[in-house]
C-alpha cells in the first residue's frame, strides 16, 4: 500500500524505514525492504506486522545506499511473511502497489507457476519481468507492462544493475525527485519531503531510471521526457 525507493549518498535503510513509517497512515499488514549489498547481491527483509517489526529484523550495520521498501495491504494471498513484498525471482526484486487483474493468465501463458513461492499477484509480475529480462531493464519493463492488466506502481531492482532502481506505474500513485542526497521515489511525497520539497508525478506508462547521479524518464517508445517538477509550498 506504500512504496519508497532511494539511491544516492545516504544509508538507504534509514531513508526506507523512515519513509515507510511516514506512509503508515495508508494502512498495511506487512512491511519489507530489498537492497544491494557491497557484493552486488540483493538482500531482503520482510515480515508481517508494523514498520517497527521490520526495523527489528534489519541489520544496524547495513551501509547500502540503494534499496526499495514496501508496506502491503493484502489483496491477493493471505497476510504471511512469504506474501510480503519485496518479491525476488531470479535477477529481479520488486515491490508493487495495486492489483494485477490477469496474473493467473500470465502465469499460465509464460509458464511461471513453478517459480512462484507466494500466493500474490505481485510475484507473477516479478517472475514475468525476470523471464523477459535479457540484460536491458527498460526493455524488460516495456515488454512486461504491455502484458500486465490492472493497477500498478512497481519499483524494481535488477541484480546485475547495482545502484539502480527502475519504476513504472499505471493508476497507482508514484512521485519522485532528485537532489544532492540522491534519487527518491514514493507513493506519496510525505515519504521524502524531509529531504527535498521539489517533486514530480511519475507519468503513467513511463519508465523511470534512478541512479545516484540522476533520474531519467522515458515513454514506452524510448523517447526521453523531462520530469515536470513542482514545489511543495507548505512548511514541514
Ligand atoms: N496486490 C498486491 C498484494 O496483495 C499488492 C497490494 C498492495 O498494494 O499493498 O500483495
Amino acid at each position: 500500500c506504500g512504496i519508497i525507493g532511494f539511491t544516492g549518498k545516504l544509508k538507504a535503510q534509514d531513508v526506507l524505514l523512515t519513509g515507510l513509517a511516514s506512509l503508515e497512515y495508508r494502512g498495511y499488514d506487512s512491511a519489507g525492504i530489498a537492497y544491494f549489498k557491497d557484493t552486488g547481491k540483493i538482500s531482503l527483509r520482510k515480515t508481517v506486522g508494523k514498520v517497527k517489526d521490520l526495523r527489528a529484523i534489519c541489520d544496524d550495520d547495513n551501509n547500502s545506499t540503494c534499496g526499495i521498501g514496501h508496506t502491503r495491504w493484502a489483496t491477493h494471498g493471505g497476510v504471511t511473511n512469504a506474501n510480503a513484498h519485496p518479491h525476488k525471482v531470479g535477477q529481479v526484486a520488486l515491490i508493487h502497489n495495486g492489483i494485477i487483474e490477469n496474473y493467473h493468465d500470465l502465469a499460465t501463458k509464460y509458464d511461471l507457476t513453478d517459480e512462484l513461492i507466494s500466493e500474490t499477484d505481485t510475484e507473477v509480475a516479478a517472475a514475468l519481468i525476470n523471464k523477459l529480462y535479457e540484460g536491458d531493464p527498460k526493455e524488460a519493463l516495456r515488454k512486461a507492462v504491455a502484458e500486465i492488466e490492472g493497477s500498478f506502481a512497481f519499483c524494481v531492482l535488477f541484480k546485475d544493475h547495482p545502484g539502480e532502481i527502475y519504476a513504472v506505474r499505471n493508476v497507482s500513485p508514484m512521485v519522485a525527485t532528485y537532489c544532492d542526497d540522491g534519487a527518491f521515489i514514493a507513493s506519496d511525497l510525505t515519504a521524502f519531503i524531509a529531504y527535498n520539497k521539489r517533486y514530480f508525478i511519475v507519468p503513467e506508462y513511463h519508465i523511470l531510471t534512478m541512479t545516484a547521479d540522476g533520474i531519467t524518464l522515458e515513454d514506452l517508445d524510448g523517447h526521453s521526457v523531462e520530469p515536470e517538477y513542482m514545489e511543495v509550498n507548505w512548511d514541514v
